[in-house]
């Protein structure tokens, strides 16, 4: 019987490999599931696959297991992006937990003029995406990446990739056109609370690489926005199909 408790580790993992597991890890092993040496354990660290790991030991400075068998091969992760702008409160951090569970490669906060919050706690962010990861079952953790400008993503000598402009104002296709010649890699870009300014949407309905898309025919708050649009990119072209 497979354990269910999944830890996300930094360190390779292999055959009788012995893996050094956190602090924090060690804390809620011994004293939330008070889980006794030897117990077995699922580690993943987004390269090797999953192995079954026992705990070897186990104390108040850290733990260590010894990776017994792979259960599960890495497989390859869809190439998509989420480029969002930061909303306010703890909205940021439910787009960093529900981007994980719908299976983004990578999380861009991106600055457009009217994002209101510029500073990201990103180590709380990427604790967030690899507690999403445990969760979810994925074998892989987001990249949370720094915050960066809207018009960097425009930068021509950036990577090709398909971007999804979630528009809420003015004429744009479905996701579903939008992805029909299915690209290889794509990003799905939402804006703040007060939206992108026009002059924002033009100088991105004039990149090649952006399609602008539409979310329905009402207004979706930020973070539904980014639910809604992963949801859509991963049904029509994304692990779902
Ligand atoms: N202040 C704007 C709404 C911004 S909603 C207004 O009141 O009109 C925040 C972001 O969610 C938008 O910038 C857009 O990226 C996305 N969004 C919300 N509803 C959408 C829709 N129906 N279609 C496309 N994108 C939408």
């Amino acid at each position: 019987m497979k354990p269910s408790q999944r830890l996300y580790v930094a360190s390779d993992l292999g055959q009788d490999r012995v893996v050094a597991l956190d602090s924090g890890q060690a804390h809620y092993l011994a004293h939330v599931l008070r889980l006794p040496a030897g117990s077995a354990v699922l580690l993943f660290n987004g390269r090797d696959g999953e192995w079954l790991a026992h705990l070897s030991q186990i104390g108040k400075k850290g733990a260590e297991a010894v990776c017994a068998e792979q259960t599960r091969t890495q497989t390859p992760i869809c190439d998509l992006d989420l480029l969002f702008a930061p909303v306010k409160g703890d909205r940021t951090d439910t787009i960093v937990e529900k981007a994980t569970e719908l299976g983004v490669a990578r999380i861009r906060p991106v600055l457009t003029e009217r994002t209101i919050v510029r500073k990201l706690n990103l180590e709380r962010l990427r604790s967030r995406a690899a507690e999403a990861s445990e969760q979810c079952g994925t074998l892989f953790v987001p990249e949370v990446h720094d915050a960066m400008s809207l018009m960097s993503l425009l930068d021509p000598k950036a990577e090709v990739r398909r971007i999804l402009f979630a528009d809420e104002a003015g004429d744009a296709m479905s996701i579903a056109e939008a992805l029909a010649d299915k690209p290889a890699r794509v990003a799905l870009l939402t804006g703040p609370e007060g939206g992108f300014t026009p002059g924002e949407r033009e100088k991105l309905r004039a990149s090649p690489w952006v399609r602008p898309v539409n979310l329905g025919p009402r207004i979706l708050r930020a973070d539904t926005a980014t639910f809604a649009g992963l949801t859509l990119i991963q049904n029509v072209w994304g692990d779902w199909t």
